[in-house]
């Protein structure tokens, strides 16, 4: 369920601090520590799932949940031009961090990465 070496679990559990957006029982959102966007949050399930490789069927309304989230979180944030959602999978798709999180990023462009 959660990963004490993990550091997303760790935000989720309130031992580190982070920016906060939204939060819910199932989700939480906050602001990325090195943004390359202008508006640039992670959505990632409050359970620890490692990476996309490791979703299931039991998963799939929760990861819906997490995409549907989205437009919501932009429009408050003030972006309303449009935006990017990133999944980053596995060593070779370029994750860095190994607990399941959506990049959602906004603004105008050019965007330094992504
Ligand atoms: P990824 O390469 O998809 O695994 O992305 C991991 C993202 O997590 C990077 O964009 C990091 O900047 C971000 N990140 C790492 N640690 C933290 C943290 N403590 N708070 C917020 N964002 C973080
Ligand atoms: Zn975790």
């Amino acid at each position: 369920m959660s990963d004490p070496d993990c550091i997303f679990c760790k935000i989720v559990a309130g031992q580190i601090p982070a920016k906060k957006v939204h939060e819910d029982e199932e989700l939480l959102v906050f602001h990325d520590i090195h943004p390359w966007a202008p508006v640039h949050v992670l959505v990632i399930p409050k359970l620890h799932v490692a990476t996309l490789y490791d979703v299931g069927p039991e998963h799939e309304a929760l990861l819906g949940r997490m995409l549907a989230l989205a437009p919501r979180l932009m429009r408050q944030l003030g972006v309303e031009d449009g935006f990017r959602t990133v999944v980053n999978t596995g060593r070779n798709g370029g994750q860095e961090v190994f607990h399941l999180h959506m990049h959602v990023l906004g603004g105008p462009r050019p965007w330094a990465r992504g």
